[in-house]
């Protein structure tokens, strides 16, 4: 058996025929760029979180951070704290607007830890970023508490995490702003790029919405230097399928990761735990081994693809270098890049590929 790490071709099979149909509508329709289904897109994401969210569609998730960050006013010597095992687009998203990135290490969760957080707070320190990484979410009680507390920004990188949620309140309603991804492999994916920013004020969606059309809310008349970072009416009514299925969706995920927590057993391995309080909707199945890179050989030899989620923290990549990082400066982050690996985890995975997997993690030495 012949097991990859992602497959999207599955998740598209779910709904095959839906898709087919909303693909084929704009395309018939003519209206590709800012027309109806954007529209819809935003209003049923939006709705989806509460009925007192607004949405902007947007080109990618990265755009979402870069373009939520800087209406938000953060730039140049402000701090921004992120956990240093975060996604490099996460920290990217800071430095793009020239602001400085302060790394703390996660908790053993791999989440934001609201103590190193609250510990690295300087007169500078402008916003926080917590970034709810593979599907799960941090102690958003804690998190939102400490920001009020210290009057911080609060953005929640969300891009792994759409429909997760804290106590029963969703990902991407605690802070300020909530960033999402439409990447195809994300939880909501879409079949090329997309994101959005999520936000209660109504007035800064609309500046988003502004920004991300060459800062023209009007035809040709420019008030502000944007960019073009638009979602397209193709990949919005692709989404307003995935949507429409992703609370049943999410569901799946659990039951893939339920099967996988009861099923391995293998003292060489530490699986994943949902964080108490909390709904996690796996976008990764990540586990943790020491002997992490035999354990990558091993797989590949019996056909089963596996991913590192990440191999390089973002203090050691060469792009922020002149951070003046080195090695050593946050053991725990450099710790989990070397023990992290994500198993084949994907929507229309069936019991029988699942078996194969656990059958030969455990037969591990
Ligand atoms: C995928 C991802 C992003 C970036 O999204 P793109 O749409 O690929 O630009 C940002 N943050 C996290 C945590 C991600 O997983």
């Amino acid at each position: 058996m012949n097991i990859p790490a992602n497959r999207t071709d599955r998740s598209y099979r779910l709904h095959g025929a839906e898709y087919d149909e909303a693909a084929l509508r704009v395309l018939r329709s003519g209206y590709l760029i800012l027309g109806p289904e954007v529209k819809a897109f935003e209003s049923e994401f939006a709705a989806f979180h509460g009925d007192d969210f607004f949405c902007a569609g947007l080109a990618s998730g990265l755009d979402a951070l870069w373009i939520g960050m800087k209406l938000l006013g953060i730039g140049k010597g402000d701090e921004v704290i992120i956990h240093a095992n975060a996604y490099i687009a996460s920290v990217m998203g800071i430095t793009l607007n020239d602001a400085t990135p302060v790394f703390v290490e996660p908790g053993d969760d791999s989440q934001l830890d609201p103590d190193t957080l609250e510990n690295a707070i300087t007169p500078r320190t402008k916003a926080v970023v917590a970034v709810h990484l593979y599907g799960q979410i941090c102690d958003m009680d804690k998190v939102t508490e400490i920001c009020r507390k210290h009057g911080l920004l609060l953005i929640e990188d969300c891009a792994q995490a759409h429909n997760a949620c804290w106590k029963g309140r969703k990902a991407g309603t605690f802070g300020d702003i909530g960033c999402f991804s439409f990447y195809p492999t994300k939880n909501l994916g879409a079949f090329g790029d997309g994101g959005a920013i999520l936000s209660r004020d109504p007035d800064f969606i609309e500046k988003v919405k502004v920004f991300r059309n060459y800062g023209s809310g009007k035809r040709y008349y420019n008030e502000m230097i944007g960019a073009n970072s638009r979602l397209d009416e193709l990949q919005a009514a692709l989404l307003r399928v995935g949507l429409k299925y992703l609370d049943e969706t999410t569901e799946m995920r659990r039951r893939l990761a339920d099967r996988y927590s009861s099923g391995i057993d293998n003292p060489l391995i530490i699986k994943p735990a949902e964080t108490p309080g909390s709904r996690a909707v796996w976008h990764q199945y990540v586990i943790r081994c020491e002997k992490r890179d035999e354990l990558i050989e091993y797989l590949k030899s019996r056909d089963i693809g596996s991913i590192i989620h990440y191999p390089i923290p973002p203090h050691l990549q060469e792009a922020y270098a002149y951070l003046g990082h080195k090695k050593g400066d946050l053991p725990f982050t450099e710790k989990l890049a070397s023990t992290v690996l994500s198993i084949p985890f994907y929507l229309g995975m069936t019991d029988e590929e699942q078996d194969y997997v656990t059958e030969a993690l455990n037969a591990f030495r």
